[in-house]
Parts: structure tokens; sequence; C-alpha cells
């Protein structure tokens, strides 16, 4: 009985962690987008500047943690 209820919190713990790991994927991805929406490098380019390539592996990283 206490070793199911045990089971259970760690279950729940794991969801959520993986729920905040899908929300930070999302918030890299959007950083991304904004920067090259706003950034004249980037739009004029049709590159990533720097910033971009750095908020680009970012959103990477945070991917791969999230899968
Ligand atoms: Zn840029």
């Amino acid at each position: 009985m206490r070793d199911s209820t045990e089971t259970n919190a760690a279950g729940a713990e794991a969801r959520g962690q993986r729920a905040t790991e899908v929300a930070a994927t999302d918030e890299a991805w959007r950083a991304f987008i904004v920067h090259t929406q706003g950034c004249s490098a980037c739009r004029s380019t049709g590159l990533d500047c720097e910033p971009a390539a750095e908020l680009k592996r970012i959103w990477r990283a945070s991917k791969e943690t999230a899968a």
C-alpha cells in the first residue's frame, strides 16, 4: 500500500517535470521567432545572425531534453 502510493507520487512528479520541459522548449522557440522577426540582420539575409543561432541552439538543446 505504502509502496504504491510512493510510486504514484514519483509518476506525478515525472509528468510535472516533462510539462516544464515542454514549456521551456516552447519558450525557447518563441524567443527565436521573436528575435528573427525583430532583427534586421536576420530579416535581410534570411540567415541566423549570431544571437539567433544561439537562440536556436538553446531551443534544440531544450527540445532534446524534452524528447
Ligand atoms: Zn538576428
